[in-house]
């Protein structure tokens, strides 16, 4: 009997164990489904490149529809017995599966989930009385010492991979020094390949020798702890796991200040080239993500969420866990006790990552003659004053901290 292979967020032909199940003649399907239709034109565009290139690799079949009533009907027509997939972690995700696991046990064919997009599944990495981690460091060392499989055969070569390997050549050893620089290109740019799979971590994690101890394994781990957090917390996708956060915290919601955020236009530069970055390439710096972050939750007094969802809608790598979490990291209201009186300062944060301004100019080209583009104020004739005052808003921002009641 042929079995179908249900492509989700492991868009490669190989060290895919799912893949491999599934066997050499398995018919591969990706469904878009309308339920996701709401994301971000970058990625969809982007997803739309990644399927050509796995189906320049091989045979794929795309459709449309809930994936339940087209996989019921394709494993109907080839008489499949056995559709395998690539486990998801997300709340939709798992929700979804269950739904297609049991329309298609009605209809005799059996799902089979099998791998994550982790190097160890979310829900694995537990503490000695079996509980999840609520903190990264400890979660970091446990993971560690759990260990991950090796890669699945050998790996074919694909964009992602030679990415990777032209990053690991020329930048992972400056890595550490470089990373919180935004004007250089000195990070891998891996995350969107990540999400959909094109590269799995364990791909990555065997070609470092010294993996243990190396800082990018060690961003890779918070991937997986953001992954981790959510699998046990489903609710943080929108819910602050402080609840706090939710239920008593005063927020303002001007629009005027969140558009002169989205258009990069807060007049402090370090935050509108950030923003700026953000629209013209679907993607930002992480230096630059908590910046902005910040700026939105901190300065301008709104709930995280409406900035993750601009986000989610704008970033080519939009991953629900990894953006989720980052923005309660920076809100203060996440797992681990990232306290709030951390308050990024816009103008400080450019001159240490970006002291000659290289980054700014280059996203804000009003400022390519200002003499000193980091300090807010009259910069230049377009460019606006800035909206807020950092300092003040930074002491309101503490009063509405200290006025929540006890945790
Ligand atoms: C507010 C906020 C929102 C974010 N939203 C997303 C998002 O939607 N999608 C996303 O993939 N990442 C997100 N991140 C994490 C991080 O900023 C990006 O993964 C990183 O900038 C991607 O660039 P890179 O591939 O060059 O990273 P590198 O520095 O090369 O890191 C390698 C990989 O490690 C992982 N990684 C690195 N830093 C983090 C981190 N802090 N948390 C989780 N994983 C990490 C990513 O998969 C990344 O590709 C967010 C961070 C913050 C603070």
């Amino acid at each position: 009997m042929p079995a179908l292979h249900w492509f989700r967020r492991d868009l490669r032909a190989s060290d895919n164990p799912a893949l491999d199940a599934a066997g050499r003649d398995a018919l591969g399907v990706f469904i878009h489904d309308p339920r996701l239709e709401g994301v971000g034109k970058v990625r969809t565009r982007y997803l739309q490149a990644a399927l050509e290139e796995l189906a320049a690799e091989r045979a794929l079949i795309v459709r449309t529809g809930d994936p339940a009533q087209v996989l019921v009907e394709l494993a109907a027509e080839l008489g499949a017995g056995e559709v395998y997939c690539t486990g998801d972690a997300t709340p939709f995700a798992r929700r979804r599966d269950a739904q297609v696991a049991q329309a298609l046990a009605r209809a005799g064919v059996a799902l089979r989930q099998i791998d994550s997009p982790y190097a160890v599944p979310p829900g694995e990495v537990r503490n000695g009385s079996g509980s999840p981690y609520k903190v990264f460091t400890p979660f970091y060392k446990a993971w560690l010492a759990r260990g991950w499989p090796a890669p699945d055969g050998p790996v074919v070569a694909t964009p992602a991979l030679e990415r990777w390997r032209a990053f690991r050549e020329q930048a992972l050893g400056a890595y550490k020094r470089d990373r919180d620089f935004p004007a250089l290109a000195a990070t891998s740019r891996l995350s969107t390949a990540m999400h959909f799979g094109q590269i799995h971590p364990r791909t990555i994690l065997a070609e470092i020798p010294d993996a243990t101890t190396n800082p990018f394994a060690r961003q890779l781990a918070w991937r997986e702890f953001c992954a981790d957090v959510l699998w046990h917390q489903p609710q943080a996708v929108w819910s602050s796991l402080d609840t706090r956060f939710d239920t008593d915290m005063q927020y303002d919601q001007d629009d005027a200040m969140f558009e002169a955020w989205t258009q990069g236009r807060t007049g402090y530069p370090f935050v509108d080239a950030g923003m700026r970055q953000l629209a013209s390439e679907g993607w930002m710096h992480n230096r630059l993500r908590m910046v902005t972050a910040s700026f939105l939750v901190k300065d301008l007094h709104m709930p995280w969420q409406r900035g993750a969802a601009w986000f989610m809608q704008h970033l080519m790598d939009a991953d629900v866990a990894n953006n989720q979490l980052g923005w309660q990291w920076v809100a203060g209201c996440g797992t681990d006790a990232a306290p709030y009186f951390r308050i990024f300062n816009p103008v400080t944060q450019g001159r240490r990552f970006d002291p000659d301004g290289e980054y700014i100019r280059r996203y804000v080209p009003e400022l390519t003659d200002a003499p000193d583009p980091h300090e807010p104020g009259v910069l230049a004739a377009d460019y606006p004053a800035p909206i807020v005052d950092h300092s003040r808003e930074r002491d309101e921002a503490l009063a509405r901290f200290q006025s929540l009641p006890p945790r």
